[in-house]
């Protein structure tokens, strides 16, 4: 699995205060951009990825992407406001102007795309399982049998797969974020949690000797930045935003300073779909 040196040497998180000011508006990012603020729909609770701790601070691997972004918006991170985009919210979220744009473990699908636009990807991630380290009968998906438990969450491709091709074998709870579904495996009221791997290594950085990733990755989640429909302006600004953070090595360091160090080279930038 890609991720078991992650797993293997915890997480190691860069702590990168980020203030929260400025708001939203109806415009699209590229006019935001221009009057020097930016609201950003990010995930609040994936380890790795996108935390806010206690003091309202944010760090991550996604946290990175968007200031880098931001900055080449010509956005400071302190004139960044983010905002929580659980799953199932995100579409509406960029639709409605809540958002100017959705760094969150995000992929880019058609469906979603009749809907938001897509700068990237910046990541490809796959599905996965989290179960309890004690647990040997769960060895990945396909000995998923017999109807058990698996969480996941609303509005995920993750818990859509389930629905489409695994239902038969699998009763699925589908709650709001991924980390209530982290609470019922520890509870021991599902047995398994299911979403991208990049996500539950992160978990289970934080619960070393308590959950452990399992099996191969069953899905290919591309991470995009969703932003409004039809704005290609700033949608290829995105795009070369990201190719930049690639070339001048801050994609890297953002991965190895947030995610964790995966040992050696794997890690390879994944190639802008510039449709
Ligand atoms: N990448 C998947 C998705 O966009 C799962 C992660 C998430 O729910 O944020 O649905």
């Amino acid at each position: 699995m890609r991720f078991s040196h992650a797993l293997r040497l915890g997480i190691g998180a860069v702590a990168i205060a980020v203030a929260a000011t400025g708001c939203g508006g109806g415009n699209d990012a590229g006019d935001q951009a221009k009057e020097g603020k930016l609201t950003i729909g990010i995930k609040f609770d994936q380890p790795g990825l996108s935390i806010r701790d206690a003091n309202g601070s944010f760090r991550g691997y996604d946290v990175e992407v968007a200031k880098y972004v931001a900055g080449r918006l010509g956005v400071r991170p302190e004139d960044i406001t983010f905002k929580e985009a659980p799953s199932a919210q995100r579409e509406t979220m960029i639709m409605n102007g809540e958002v100017d744009f959705v760094v969150g473990t995000y992929s880019i699908t058609e469906g979603r795309k009749e809907k938001v636009d897509f700068a990237g990807p910046y990541f490809v991630a796959g599905q996965a399982l989290l179960v309890q380290m004690a647990n040997t009968d769960i060895t990945g998906v396909e000995s998923l049998t017999g109807n058990r438990k698996v969480c996941s969450v609303k509005g995920s491709t993750p818990a859509q797969n389930i629905k489409d091709n695994y239902a038969k074998d699998i009763q699925l709870l589908e709650l709001d974020t991924y980390s209530q579904c982290v609470d019922k495996l520890r509870s021991g009221a599902v047995e398994a949690v299911t979403t991208d791997d990049i996500i539950l290594a992160g978990y289970a950085g934080l619960a070393p000797g308590e959950l452990k990733l399992v099996g191969a990755t069953f899905s290919v989640e591309k991470y995009g930045i969703g932003l409004k429909k039809g704005d290609r302006d700033t949608r290829e600004k995105i795009n070369d935003a990201i190719e930049q953070m690639v070339i001048d090595g801050s994609w890297q360091r953002a991965f190895e300073s947030t995610i964790g160090p995966l040992g050696g080279s794997t890690l390879t930038p994944p190639i802008i779909d510039r449709y």
